[in-house]
């Protein structure tokens, strides 16, 4: 079975492209300025109708929705979508292309489902 201990949820964070996340969700984005828009992924508390509000950034691999003051990581991205954390986690290694290396024995105390 897959399981993911912190060090693993780390490296998906970095490693999966926001992009790659976005592409795979629908997520569409615009230019804004030097950077990439979104619209924010937080439906519930946003309704976020116009570009130029969230936005992309590469160097942290997360987005930053201005009127929220929230950052999205990648997995956020996916649990805004319906993704249970560990079924965003799943899809993540997924992304990565390399799902087999998290194939684990749950045989150890400190690998779990994150809760
Ligand atoms: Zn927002």
């Amino acid at each position: 079975m897959l399981l993911f201990n912190d060090e693993d949820k780390r490296e998906l964070l970095e490693e999966v492209s926001i992009y790659n996340v976005c592409d795979f969700l629908g997520i569409e984005y615009q230019n804004a300025g030097c950077r990439k828009s979104i619209l924010c992924p937080d439906h519930l508390n946003h309704n976020d109708q116009h570009y130029g509000s969230c936005f992309i950034y590469e160097n942290t691999n997360t987005a930053h929705c201005f009127v929220c003051n929230k950052s999205f990581d990648t997995i956020d991205l996916l649990r805004l979508n319906g993704y249970g954390y560990y079924d965003a986690l799943c899809q993540l290694a997924n992304l990565s292309g390399s799902l087999s290396r998290f194939e684990k024995q749950p045989d150890k105390n400190n690998f779990g489902y994150p809760t």
